[in-house]
């Protein structure tokens, strides 16, 4: 096994994790089997508790594992297998240092950073030795916290012991371009390097996040100041589509580096058909579609992360260019429904916690129901299809999920009883990955093309099956049923396309395999939308 360590520097949100994914991408097309492992420094044992409006959306492995939204990129990028091994936080790290003190491991020793953290850490980074070719390690955070020390001091432990031609360090680093000068700046890019150096590691590559190309000037003062060769300093320009950076990577020999540097490409060749296909139906778009989110979260653009770019993985399979209107779900109230979602082709309400927004997200599910406007409810859009369908469709009054009201009278989205008993543990939630059963007939059959699927789940209440028979017969069918029989999907026969489900599809969606139902629902919101003027993004 190889190991790739990605750092960042200067500032963060440089697309680190792109960079490790598409790292990843390209050795895949070498036809190596890849890994991919984020290390956040923050005390969380898990991102799961955290708000989205601080650490962007919480992304869900099969095996139930909240994770960082950077394992979402892996996983649009690469087949890598993920699992709870592969997120990893300081909490979690001390969470184990401390059970072993107790269980009086450590035997009378002192417990320390190093050598006791800086080992758990390089466990945790090694703990998947025989299961492919190159791990591929990113370090959250930005060289120069004082949490991200014990891993920076971890990976030079590392390198010096399995050696410099097992290891590689990328470090991420931004180069801003000062207008009033007209020039783009090292000076940061040269610091941040010498932080990493003075802790004792040498990066072997520079990922240099630029707006505008780098002259040959500006590489060859990186290569001096930052002690990096010539073909490791690598120009990561911005792009229109993500889509486009494994290509753009290719091109400047990142690939080829990285195989010369561990000697692993004799034999091989490097296969980006996948990815050149790709870039060029994203450029033969002749189409658009228009979809409006309704959230809560919707002024960050990392909180809907994975389904914003479901949407993009459909707009270009369906030949659509993807214009997405983030509607907070508290104005809808405020304003006439007409107006607001005039020019979309579809409306979309994503998963979510906690009672604001709620009833603005029922407004505007009430009108795609009786515009006859593509609707596709995730989780608690699902929950909220119910309510609605339940209270103005069927006439029950006062219906509620029991998270909004507790003592509502009509509780068509509850707790389950053998939930309930381990709600005092805090082990409520229903989390990863489900087997499902579509019934014949439905759309989501049709869209699946098969009768059993599996999807990832993150939520607490369920469809309360007892209402099943009031919903059938007024016209929502229920679509797909858990192995346990719990509901997984409903949708209105008598509309052109309301499909709305338990779990979260967006978690499985690739650019090149976007999910069946996002497909569906865009290619029905580009055909309703297709005379509408489209609303800028
Ligand atoms: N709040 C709802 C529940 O816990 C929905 C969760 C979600 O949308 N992820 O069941």
């Amino acid at each position: 096994m190889r190991y790739i360590f990605i750092s960042g520097g200067v500032v963060s949100s440089l697309g680190k994790g792109l960079t490790a994914a598409c790292i990843g991408a390209l050795l895949e097309a070498w036809g190596l089997r890849v890994l991919l492992k984020k290390f956040d420094p923050y005390l969380n044992v898990d991102p799961g508790t955290m708000s989205p409006f601080q650490h962007g959306e919480v992304y869900v492995l099969p095996d139930g594992s909240e994770t960082d939204l950077d394992l979402g990129h892996y996983e649009r990028f690469t087949d890598a297998k993920l699992d709870c091994s592969c997120s990893v936080s300081s909490g979690k790290i001390y969470e184990a240092i401390i059970r072993a003190e107790r269980r009086g491991d450590y035997l009378g020793e002192t417990v320390q950073v190093i050598p006791h953290v800086t080992d758990e850490i390089k466990k945790h980074m090694a703990s998947d030795e025989d299961s492919g070719d190159v791990t591929i390690v990113e370090l959250g955070g930005t060289v120069g916290d004082i949490e991200g020390m014990p891993y920076l001091e971890a990976i030079r432990q590392f390198i010096l012991e399995r050696g410099h031609g097992n290891v590689l360090h990328g470090h991420v680093a931004l180069l801003p371009f000062l207008r009033v000068a007209d020039e783009i700046k090292t000076k940061p890019a040269q610091q941040s390097v010498a932080l990493l150096r003075g802790m004792g590691i040498q990066p072997h590559m520079l990922f240099c996040r630029t707006e505008k190309p780098i002259g040959e000037d500006i590489r060859k003062k990186l290569c001096l100041f930052c002690n990096v060769p010539p073909e490791g300093v690598i120009q990561e320009l911005d792009v229109q589509s993500i889509y486009e950076v494994p290509a753009m990577l290719h091109r400047e020999g990142v690939d080829s580096f990285i195989v010369n540097h561990f000697s692993i490409g004799s034999g091989r060749r490097c296969d980006l058909s996948l990815w050149e296909e790709i870039s060029a139906m994203a450029q033969r778009r002749d189409r658009h579609v228009s979809i409006a989110i309704v959230g809560k979260y919707v002024d960050l653009k990392d909180a809907y992360k994975s389904v914003y770019e479901a949407l993009e993985h459909s707009a270009i399979a369906n030949g659509c260019h993807l214009h997405i209107g983030r509607i907070d779900a508290d104005s809808i109230l405020d304003g006439n429904l007409d107006d607001i979602f005039s020019g979309f082709g579809g409306i979309l309400i994503p998963g979510g916690f906690g009672c604001r927004g709620i009833e603005g997200k029922l407004a505007a599910i009430a009108h795609s129901r009786k515009k006859r406007i593509p609707f596709f409810g995730i989780c608690l859009g699902m929950q909220l299809a119910a309510i609605d369908f339940a209270r103005n469709v069927i006439g029950l009054a006062g219906a509620n999920s029991t998270e909004f009201d507790p003592h509502t009278p009509h509780p068509v989205v509850s707790m389950m009883d053998d939930q309930r008993d381990i709600a005092t543990c805090g082990g409520t939630m229903r989390l990863g990955a489900y087997g499902c059963s579509a019934f014949e007939g439905t759309k989501l059959h049709r869209a699946y093309g098969a009768k059993s699927f599996r999807e990832r789940h993150r939520h607490r209440y369920e469809f309360n099956g007892a209402y099943g028979g009031q919903f059938e017969k007024s016209g929502m069918i229920l679509s797909a049923v858990c192995d346990g029989g719990l509901v997984e999907a409903l949708e209105i026969a008598d509309h052109p396309w309301f499909v709305a489900v338990q779990y979260h599809p967006e978690f499985q969606s690739k650019p090149l395999r976007p999910h069946p139902l996002f497909r569906d629902f865009i290619g029905a919101a580009a055909e309703i939308g297709k005379n509408n003027a489209a609303p800028d993004s």
